[in-house]
């Protein structure tokens, strides 16, 4: 939404008093409670600066993301509100690569039906027109806990993220994912509907998943509800363990989307809501990356189309390294679009690749600063 925000800034309430004047830069992570005039008019020309590649980023808004060797990179936006489907037009994004379900079940006092459910779908297709819209099915439970679940369904177990959660829980509360397969099947009718399934660790919970949704498809016939004239099945890969067995499952699959949220405080075993941890370890660490590039390899050998929709692939940077690595579809925070594509833009990602293959044959101890210092020096856009 564009609006700068801090977290995690200890002792904040003792140290401002209402009506003070504070600078907030979401950039660098500082807060300024009552700043001095000289800081004021520092941060005042900084604005106007930010303002001024806000203008920039507009003016390539209906430019392609391709790369100056002539590589298109498809830039999609995550969304969860229906008012979301309004920064496909704004951005100039290429859909909505990830529509997280789960926020309408978390801002309604009850558990949202059918139709409501059928209601927000429809007007986020219609608002998304010829682009694709990727819905994923719900993903609560852990720490996105539902207050109007039933006392014995909440979980207060010690470690939320890797509890009953996302497909974990769907697969055992059938009738909630029935009646969500039931509104994106009719809310879908006459186009095609994407969706993807959230946490899949074994295989067989994707296929569980999808035979869900076909028994539904064959009901809305039966019931002459109408339905999509194709469905796109995806999973998300966030649990490690399921990159171990994508031999079974990419010959089952249309689409595979990285969420590295979840997959790096994995694979790192940090959580990623734990702020001691959150400068710890780096997305541009080579067990990320190879991690990547080996799962991107196989999928596409097998001709499954990859996309990264996790904050990671929203950071210029982070999304040049991806690009080096093969990955050629992001899905990302509304903001991010005209960095990310300034940053394309700006780069040969033959010349790209080769740099990135080098640092992980034999990677540097500081493998940002290497990234960093070379994209300087060969004029990538990374802000
Ligand atoms: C992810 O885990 O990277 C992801 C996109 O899903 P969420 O952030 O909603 O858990
Ligand atoms: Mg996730």
């Amino acid at each position: 939404m564009g609006v700068p925000v801090i977290g995690r800034v200890s002792d904040i309430r003792h140290i401002a008093n209402e009506g003070d004047t504070i600078l907030v830069d979401g950039d660098n992570g500082t807060v300024v409670v009552r700043p001095n005039r000289p800081l004021v008019h520092g941060f005042e020309q900084r604005m106007s600066l930010s303002q001024k590649r806000r203008a920039e980023f507009a003016a390539i808004r209906n430019l392609p993301a391709e790369t100056r060797d002539g590589q298109r990179i498809q830039l999609m936006v995550n969304a969860g509100l229906a008012e979301d489907a309004a920064m496909l037009e704004a951005t100039g994004a290429d859909g909505i690569g990830l529509f997280r379900t789960e926020f309408q079940f978390l801002i309604a006092a009850q558990l949202p039906g059918r139709e409501s459910q059928l209601r927000l779908y429809r007007k986020v297709l219609e608002s998304a027109g010829d682009k694709p819209v990727v819905f994923r099915t719900v993903d609560i439970g852990g720490d996105k806990a539902l207050p109007y679940l039933a006392e014995d369904e909440k979980d207060e177990s010690e470690n939320p993220a890797m509890g009953w959660r996302a497909l974990r829980l769907s697969l055992e509360r059938k009738a909630l994912m029935k009646a969500q397969a039931r509104a994106l099947i009719e809310a879908s009718a006459g186009r095609t509907l994407r969706v993807m399934f959230p946490m899949v660790s074994e295989p067989w919970e994707y296929e569980e998943a999808r035979a869900l949704f076909e028994e539904q498809v064959q009901w809305a016939k039966s019931a002459k509800r109408g339905g999509p004239k194709k469905i796109e099945f995806g999973a998300m890969l966030e649990v490690p363990s399921l990159a171990e067995t994508l031999d079974m499952l990419l010959p089952r699959v249309d689409f595979l989307s990285i969420g590295t949220n979840d997959l790096t405080q994995f694979l790192f075993a940090a959580d990623r809501a734990d702020p001691r941890l959150a400068e710890r370890y780096d997305w541009l660490s080579p067990a990320i990356l190879r991690f990547l590039r080996r799962v991107n390899g196989e999928a596409k050998a097998a001709g499954v189309p990859v996309r990264v929709c996790g904050e990671m692939a929203g950071r210029p940077l982070e999304a040049m390294a991806l690009i080096g690595i093969g990955i050629d579809s992001f899905s990302i925070t509304p903001a991010a679009v005209g960095p990310v594509k300034a940053m394309v833009r700006s780069i040969d990602a033959g010349a790209v690749k080769e740099k990135v293959e080098a640092l992980l044959a034999k990677p540097p101890p500081k493998m940002r600063k290497s990234l960093a210092d070379w994209a300087k020096r060969h004029g990538v856009a990374i802000g």
